[in-house]
């Protein structure tokens, strides 16, 4: 099956790679290096403008934000074929998808939102969680390439559902890693060893993949490598506030959760590694050198 992806980032960068093997995948990237890197490591073939994938079969993309993805479905839908399917894997906006799909579908092109879990070790392993939203016969079509770069294909409800629950999710993640950050700088000011105080965390009921995976790498083993942008965290959970403000639901946590990330963005610039957050907090409480001995 010839396959177009789109978005050679942090993500879609071994998703590519995982589906390579399989089939005939035509990568594109705003940045023409590295689509040709991915090209000499993965084998794939390399598309230097959008407009050359209207022939493929199935188009995946992996962007920023809805708009990105917005932007190149400008410059394929004149001349993409009728029955190509669109899977979008970026984390994206609901009622942006929505109206998406409605566009493509004008030229009898399938849409669906299936936005993933799992980080780049999860893209990387093959084994991240997709959350679909489609309709049940494009989610079938969808399914076995989705397997190629996942482990659990949950479909969640049709088009917009996908990106709906994943920013929802996401928001949770990101409410967590604050709290978690909030404990560990409170534990440090009590001089408390922070292996000890992680160790007592993630044998407690405060525990959460926060700190059982995130925290440690960088707090106990000292690394802090860049694996997801702080304003893609910061869209996500504007997105999931904005979804329940439409829904008139009170939601006071959620809100003051994307004010704290949005003024962390603001200040550290939104490329900074999420994780950021932790000396974010401890910077917020006077100790601008924490974790960074
Ligand atoms: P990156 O910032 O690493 O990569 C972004 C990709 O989008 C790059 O290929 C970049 O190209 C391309 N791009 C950026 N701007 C444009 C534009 N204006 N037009 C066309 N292409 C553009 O992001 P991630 O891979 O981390 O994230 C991608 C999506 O996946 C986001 O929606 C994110 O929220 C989500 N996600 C990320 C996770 C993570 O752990 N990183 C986990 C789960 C979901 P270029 O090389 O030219 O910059």
């Amino acid at each position: 099956m010839k396959i177009a992806f789109m978005g050679l980032g942090a993500m879609g960068y071994p998703m590519a790679r995982n589906l390579s093997p399989h089939h005939e995948v035509v990568v594109w990237n705003r940045t023409t290096a590295v689509a040709e890197r991915h090209s000499s490591e993965a084998g794939t073939a390399l598309a230097r403008r959008p407009d050359e994938l209207s022939d493929c079969e199935i188009v995946i993309s992996i962007l920023p934000t809805s708009r990105e993805v917005d932007e190149v479905v400008d410059h394929l839908l004149p001349e993409i074929a009728a029955g190509t399917l669109w899977i979008d894997a970026t984390s994206g906006d609901p009622s942006s998808s929505r109206a998406t799909a409605e566009r493509l579908l004008q030229k009898d092109v399938r849409f669906l939102d299936a936005p993933v879990s799992g980080g780049v070790p999860g893209a990387e392993a093959a084994t991240l969680t997709f959350m679909v939203g489609a309709a049940e016969d494009d989610f079938t079509r969808a399914r076995p390439l989705l397997e190629l770069m996942g482990r659990r294909i949950v479909h969640v409800g049709p088009v917009g559902a996908g990106h709906a629950i994943k920013a929802i999710t996401n928001s949770m993640m990101a409410a967590n890693l604050w709290v978690a950050s909030e404990a560990l700088v409170a534990m440090r000011r009590q001089g408390f060893d922070m292996k000890v105080a992680l160790d007592v965390i993630n044998g407690a009921s405060g525990r959460s993949n926060v700190t059982e995976n995130l925290l440690p790498k960088r707090v106990i083993a000292g690394e802090w490598p860049l694996t997801f942008k702080l304003g893609l965290l910061d869209k996500d959970v504007r997105i999931a506030a904005n979804l329940v403000h439409e829904l008139h639901l009170a939601s006071p946590l959620l809100a003051l959760t994307s004010q704290l990330y949005t003024a962390a963005t603001t200040s550290l610039g939104g490329d900074a590694d999420y994780i950021e957050v932790l000396r974010y907090v401890a910077a917020l409480n006077g100790d601008t050198d924490a974790w960074r001995e």
